[in-house]
């Protein structure tokens, strides 16, 4: 289930770090996969067309 992701730039696995964000003027926090060593986060294709998506339609729910 638990995909590894390795930084680009320092070759380690990224760890999944709270990370705050804004996303078209919300501020979220969500759990990303992001460098140890250099803070680099990932935001995958994935997450940005799709799961940030539910997060969007959640946020106009409330
Ligand atoms: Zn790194």
């Amino acid at each position: 289930m638990e995909r590894k992701i390795i930084c680009a730039l320092c070759g380690k696995s990224l760890e999944m770090t709270e990370t705050f964000f804004d996303y078209y003027g919300h501020h979220l926090h969500k759990d990303l996969p992001c460098c140890p060593s250099c803070g680099q986060v990932y935001v995958s294709k994935e997450l940005a067309e799709g799961k940030m998506r539910n997060t969007e339609a959640e946020l106009e729910d409330k």
